[in-house]
């Protein structure tokens, strides 16, 4: 069948005693753990009337039970559906509604509330889970009667619903089914020389698809294991760089570790590969960490609806500001905004991607899939992108937050790339807002380095014969912090919104 578990299983049988994942405080899972502790709460899941095909919804701290719980889910063929932890308790009451759960699972502190929020949407059952090992469903499944076997899925079965980051506007539910997930682990593991000898450091949260499914998917595929850590504290990290391999984050990860002079080549001697994702890395984080190593990190590019597409390569130059080359099983092609028609090599236009890890829709929304999933299965990422003479793709972009003034295009990212070549420019995010005469006027963002002064004119004029006149900013304004989610996104929305009447 093509229940994933069944792979898992397999792999929890080899590796018996091996660690699957630890914790800081002392806490392990063995791969044999795993099995039989999956076979337990699948139990409870049961008992609890979830059945085949029924959502779970889960907003629970970091642990490694709530991995326990996702594999749980996969044995009985439920659909794991996380939900990001700093939800508020109206956006749960959005969650739950739409993807009407058979159960939902929550931080103990709040069972009062979830319970309110579960009888307003109709959910029937709602357990607590804590970041210890405690809470309702951890009894439960002591209790219940383990079940040992693997429900025999089809093709198109969901293994989980995942929530996009909803960095441009209302979070979509992206239906992923055990072929989709199991495909792209498989095909991940493979790409980055993945072996059971590997140790992982998870920093990541376990609701997003990076350190859910890139992370732990990996993991399971390789027999490798994981070290859980409850967020990223540079601190802990680098106590824990001599004893891992493999870290994955994101970019904010990589600016904090090079501006600390504890990050050196012997404290990384240790590992074989950093990985990073979720957002942009810039091209000088890329050197810097480089520079202060002998590691390149490894960026690569994925999204909620596909897990991950292109990646720069494990053996060969990974190029900084670039996401590689598409994975083996993964076709792309870049299509002219306005025609859909493939652009000529070299040109920016819509990326869209083609392979067994695309997702088969948006959960309860019909006209959204048939917009972005195409006849031919090619699904438009949203993404602006171009390959380079070499064959690497160069994210360039969303193309909702595309320029367009007085006709012609301008592509945030060259801008801000000029704009924080200023030594007083800690970071900057260049927008398009309402203007009366050219549609959309070129705006700057910038946040300034601690004590360093800096006004508009002075940015203006360093872009002044660096850049052509119609890409320049017309306003920049400055702020302290750019919002981002907790993905580390740049929300180029609150900032649209912020500063909407500049021109008017
Ligand atoms: P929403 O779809 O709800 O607006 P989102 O697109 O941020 O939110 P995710 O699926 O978490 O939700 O993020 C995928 C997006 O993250 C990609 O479409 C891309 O814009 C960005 N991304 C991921 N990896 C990279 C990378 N290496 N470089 C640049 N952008 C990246
Ligand atoms: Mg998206």
């Amino acid at each position: 069948s093509h229940n994933l578990f069944e792979t898992f299983a397999a792999r929890m049988r080899e590796r018996g005693d091996a660690d699957f994942i630890t914790t800081r405080e002392g806490r392990r899972y063995s791969y044999a753990d795993a099995l039989t502790d999956s076979a337990r709460l699948a139990g409870a899941l049961t008992e609890l009337g979830v059945a085949t095909g029924d959502r779970v919804a889960v907003q629970v701290d970091k642990s490694p039970e709530a991995i326990l719980l996702y594999l749980a889910c996969l044995r009985i063929g439920g659909v794991y559906l996380p939900l990001n932890t700093g939800y508020t308790f109206d956006e749960i009451r959005y969650f739950l509604g739409d993807a009407e759960p058979a159960l939902f699972v929550c931080r103990p502190k709040v069972l009062d509330e979830a319970r309110a929020i579960a009888t307003d949407t109709g959910c029937p059952a709602v357990e607590t889970l804590g970041s210890e090992a405690d809470g309702s469903l951890m009894d439960k499944a002591r209790d219940a009667t383990p079940r040992e076997d693997i429900v025999a899925l089809g093709e198109r079965d969901l293994a989980a619903i995942l929530y996009t980051s909803g960095t441009t506007g209302r979070s979509k539910g992206a239906m992923l089914t055990h072929q989709n997930l199991g495909s792209n682990a498989a095909t991940l593991a493979e790409a980055w020389h993945f072996s059971a000898g590997d140790r992982l450091i998870h920093a990541l949260p376990i609701f997003h698809t990076h350190g859910l499914f890139v992370a732990c998917n990996v993991t399971l595929m390789a027999g490798s294991s994981m070290l859980f850590l409850p967020k990223f504290d540079a601190d802990v990290i680098f106590e824990e760089l001599p004893r891992g391999t493999v870290m994955m984050g994101v970019p904010t990860f990589y600016t904090r570790l090079v501006a600390d002079s504890r990050l050196t080549p012997e404290v990384t001697a240790n590992m074989r590969l950093f990985v990073s994702g979720s957002a942009p890395l810039t091209a000088e984080t890329h050197e810097a960490f480089e520079a202060k190593t002998g590691h390149a990190i490894l960026e690569r590019y994925g999204m909620t609806e596909t897990n991950m597409n292109i990646s720069n390569p494990y053996v060969g130059a990974r190029r900084a500001g670039t996401v590689g080359m598409p994975l083996p099983d993964v076709e792309i092609r870049i299509t002219d905004r306005e025609s859909s028609t493939d652009v000529p090599a070299g040109e920016i236009g819509m990326l869209q991607v083609r392979g067994p890890n695309v997702f088969i829709g948006y959960w309860r929304m019909p006209e959204k899939t048939r917009e972005e999933l195409l006849d031919d299965g090619f699904f438009i990422t949203g993404d602006l992108a171009m390959v380079d003479d070499q064959g690497y793709v160069h994210i360039v972009g969303r193309d909702k937050d595309l320029v367009i003034s007085g006709g012609y295009n301008v592509y945030p990212k060259e801008v801000e790339q000029v704009v924080d070549e200023l030594d007083e420019v800690a970071e900057s995010a260049v927008i398009g807002l309402p203007h009366p005469d050219f549609g959309e006027g070129v705006t700057a963002v910038v946040v300034r380095r601690p004590g360093a002064e800096l006004d508009e004119a002075t940015v203006i004029g360093h872009l002044d014969g660096r850049l052509a006149k119609y890409k320049q900013p017309k306003r920049v304004f400055f702020v302290d912090t750019l919002p981002r989610n907790t993905m580390g996104k740049v929300q180029k929305n609150e900032l649209r919104k912020r500063f909407a009447d500049a021109y008017q």
